[in-house]
């Protein structure tokens, strides 16, 4: 029989956060270990759970859910959507400017098939969120990655992004708040890569997932609400702010200079309807969930849970000789920088293994976020503090005898 083979479309995909780790720490479960997984954003596993109204709602719903819906989703979550982005001062943003997807996983593939042709450039951060760099390689494009400063709070490289744009760059993307760095951008970083898109006709796509979950005083700016000439694409959902990652609700807005971009909204139209609709049932939380009580707020204020994990994580990880971490003022990542010299590091992946034989602690390497210099691991403070503190422990002791034999 002939070998099967995956296509050459998947040659550049990669998506290591789930990758060979994952399947070595599967094998030590199958042989009765316990790992803990800080390897992914997922809440609900650390007793994270949904507001009751908003499963009240879902499940009040569920019997009118079976059929497909509008292929951009149902009308009232569309329309809390729309009405989400008018709050932030997103002019002229109507109800058709709304795509509901399977979460926002769906939605960047989606975006990016539909905008980049053979070669097209589209810049990423880096470190990223690596589904970006995976979509535009599956889209045939070229993923250019700009680096973003640790030594200026992880903030992108203006310049860099300047010297990396060529005539073949059609696109930006920004991660805002980031994952995995945890950074926030400021309004005058933002307006210069609105600058930038003015002057090279880039389209200003955001991906602002973790828009709620903010610490200290940091303050989220929606990068679309500060230009009306400029075709912007913005991207949210339930995931991580409402904590239900496995709805998959999530949705994309077009706003800003939409006629030059008819045709790509065309596009987005076409491919949101060869996949019928969303997840029905999901798609009933969105309303609720923007309009209602905002219980995050609750989760990341002083006394919050997320912000005492954070702070312990922060905390205990600089604690460590050899590891450095710029405190992160969103999302629910700590993004750690790994003196390579010290532990005598030369692979990121090989050193996550050891952790994971060593201490049973699952984390990810930075190289699988597209990061091509230094060594560094990020970790997921979702834990609470009873599971966290012992992890960080772990971690610490692990590091303290680490020598990587190459
Ligand atoms: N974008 C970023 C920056 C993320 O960190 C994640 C998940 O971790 C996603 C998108 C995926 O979100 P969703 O669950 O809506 O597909």
């Amino acid at each position: 029989m002939k070998q099967i083979y995956k296509s050459n479309k998947l040659e550049n995909v990669c998506y290591e956060i789930r990758g060979p780790i994952l399947t070595e720490a599967k094998k030590m479960e199958d042989e009765g270990h316990r790992i803990l997984k800080l390897n992914i954003g997922n809440p609900a596993p650390f007793g994270f759970e949904a507001p009751d109204d908003i499963l009240k709602d879902v499940i009040h719903n569920l019997p009118k859910s079976q059929g497909y819906s509008d292929s951009n989703g149902i009308y009232s979550a569309r329309v809390a959507v729309m009405q989400y982005y008018q709050q932030m001062n997103l002019k002229n943003v109507k109800v058709e400017d709304v795509f509901i997807g399977n979460g926002v996983s769906e939605l960047i593939v989606m975006a990016m098939q539909g905008l980049v042709n053979n070669d097209d450039e589209v810049l990423i951060p880096a470190p990223d969120y690596p589904l970006w760099t995976a979509a535009v390689s599956l889209a045939s494009g070229v993923p250019v990655h700009y680096r973003c400063d640790e030594t200026n709070e992880w903030q992108p490289d203006i310049q860099d992004i300047r010297s990396k744009i060529t005539d073949k760059t059609k696109a930006i993307v920004l991660i805002n708040p980031n994952n995995p760095t945890g950074a926030v951008y400021s309004s005058e970083l933002l307006q210069q890569v609105i600058d930038l898109a003015r002057e090279f006709s880039l389209v200003v796509i955001s991906d602002e997932i973790y828009d709620k979950i903010l610490y200290d005083d940091a303050k989220h700016t929606c990068i679309a609400s500060m230009a009306t000439d400029i075709f912007c694409i913005t991207m949210g959902g339930l995931s991580k702010n409402y904590r239900i990652a496995g709805f998959r609700a999530g949705w994309l807005v077009v706003s800003g200079n939409k006629l030059i971009a008819q045709s790509y909204i065309e596009g987005l139209n076409i491919l949101s309807s060869m996949r019928m609709c969303a997840n029905v049932p999901s798609q009933h939380a969105i309303q609720t969930a923007l309009g209602g009580y905002q219980s995050i707020n609750e989760l990341i204020g002083d006394d919050g849970r997320l912000k005492i994990q954070r702070d312990m994580a922060f905390e205990m990880l600089n604690a460590v000789e050899g590891l450095e971490c710029v405190m992160p003022k969103g999302a629910m990542y700590c993004f750690v920088k790994v003196d390579a010299k010290k532990f005598n590091i030369s692979n990121d992946e090989q050193m996550i293994f050891d952790l994971l034989r060593t201490e049973k602690i699952l984390l990810v390497h930075g190289s699988a976020f597209n990061l091509k210099e230094g060594c560094y691991f990020r970790l997921v403070f979702l834990p609470h503090v009873d599971m966290l503190k012992p992890a960080l422990e772990g971690i610490a002791n692990f590091f303290k005898s680490y020598r990587q034999v190459s």
